[in-house]
């Protein structure tokens, strides 16, 4: 059926009439008619519980020692992102990933949940402070597992770890090492704030020292996502356009242009499978509400190559903080569904390109046949400033940088002043500009 109506277009009519034959779609669309759509599909979770994969099978609590000479001073070298002795400099480099540890692979195939011993739902009453018997010389360390995972015997010097996975998120499956090293990301930090310098507030240009940046293993939950999409609502094609003389209440005939165009019942149904989505499991960061604060800055230095991340081994936070994971799987299930939600939308805008004047969704669906959740630190250089302003009230500022790949964003304080007087500078212009066109300048 036809619609004549004057732009802009009124809500459009249900027809009875099949979408745009297939043919209009690139093949990848996957589209599939509204009759293929098998609700059994559905994931239940009575079909099978959760499966669990141990990570920390094998893994020992107390010393860990070099191979070649037993020290335990142990901790990352960021240049070839293997272990390193720090007393030989022997370095080994046999540590699992993701895949070696069968939580990565075919999304399609997953089904039901998975997750590994590292995304243990937390325990509120575990003890966080461990204590461990030093096997070089049998004194009792202590390890508070809420501030890091290592500790020295004050005897005999040695490190002790904590690798085996305890229900408080200290532990987590994986680590993703940091690949950037530290000089880099301050050269970074050196180059986000100069660009603002003009900007920025004089105490904080005063003091301003990239060099105190601290590197930070942040904890996520990162997620694989086998999901079917479904999408339902209107398109409209353009049949023609055209100008028709309409006469005013003025009595004066105006030029008003007029669409025709055909509407369609629109289904995309397609298989949506999202890999390594990151949600922060610090409930701190995950606080929207607190304005200015590193969660959103964060995210905006995503994404981080998961798939390289290691078995846990905390030599790999040596010389590194951590913080630790506070919220379970399911408290950051529905935002991320929710995100993959929104990475159905977009990927079906491919898909109704022959819509040319666009469709609008008025129901989507999106069933989840398998989930796949891990449990990783990811690496952060972050440096904050403290900003405490006149009236007394102190403010956090951050610039974090990817310690993969060396994306970098944060917050400055301004020199509301200077802001101002720049913003009037501008007005004032594109007011004397204007002026100047008025006058046919
Ligand atoms: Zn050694
Ligand atoms: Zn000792």
């Amino acid at each position: 059926m036809t619609v004549h109506q004057p732009e802009p277009a009124a809500p459009p009519q249900p027809s009875p009439q099949p979408p745009a034959p297939a043919s209009a779609f690139t093949p990848e669309a996957a589209f599939t008619p509204e009759a293929a759509f098998t609700p059994e599909a559905v994931f239940t979770p009575e079909a099978g519980g959760p499966v669990v994969v141990r990570t920390d099978e094998g893994a020992k609590d107390g010393l860990v020692k070099c191979a070649r000479c037993g020290a335990t001073e142990i901790s990352l070298n960021v240049a070839t992102g293997n272990l390193r002795c720090s007393f030989c400099r022997y370095e080994w480099a046999d540590a699992d990933k993701l895949v070696d540890l069968g939580l990565d692979g075919d999304i399609g195939a997953l089904r039901g949940v998975v997750g590994g011993s590292g995304t243990a739902d937390i325990v509120p009453s575990t003890d966080e402070v461990l204590t461990f018997r030093c096997s070089a010389c049998g004194a009792d360390v202590v390890v508070d597992t809420a501030h890091g995972t290592q500790a020295r015997c004050h005897w005999c010097r040695n490190v002790l770890s904590v690798n085996q996975q305890v229900p408080n998120g200290a532990v987590p499956d994986v680590v993703l090492p940091f690949r950037l090293p530290k000089d880099q990301a301050v050269a970074r930090i050196r180059e986000f704030v100069g660009k603002r310098r003009f900007y920025a507030h004089r105490t904080f240009r005063a003091e301003f020292s990239p060099e105190t940046v601290v590197g930070v293993y942040m904890p996520y939950l990162v997620a694989d996502l086998n999901t079917r999409s479904r999408l339902a609502g209107q398109g409209e094609r353009l049949v023609r356009s055209y100008t028709v003389k309409v006469r005013g209440s003025d009595g004066q005939d105006r030029d008003e242009r007029r669409y025709d165009a055909d509407v369609y019942d629109v289904v995309r149904e397609f298989d949506l499978h999202v890999d390594d989505l990151t949600i922060e499991s610090s409930a701190d960061r995950r606080d929207h509400t607190a304005a200015a604060r590193t969660n959103n800055i964060i995210n905006t230095i995503l994404p981080f190559d998961v798939e390289n991340a290691v078995r846990y081994d905390s030599n790999y936070l040596s010389g590194f903080t951590a913080e630790r994971r506070d919220t379970d799987v399911d408290d950051v299930r529905g935002p991320a569904l929710t995100q993959a939600k929104e990475i159905a939308r977009f990927r079906a805008l491919a898909m109704i390109e022959a819509y040319d004047r666009g469709v609008r969704w008025d129901q989507q669906g999106l069933d989840v046949v398998g989930e796949r959740w891990v449990a990783a630190y990811l690496p952060v250089w972050l440096y904050s400033y403290h900003q405490v302003r006149r009236n007394g009230s102190s403010l956090l500022h951050y610039v974090a940088v990817n310690g993969r790949t060396g994306e970098t964003m944060g917050s400055v304080p301004v020199n509301r002043r200077r802001l101002f007087a720049v913003s009037v500078v501008v007005e004032a212009v594109a007011a004397v500009a204007a002026l100047f066109v008025m006058i046919g300048f």
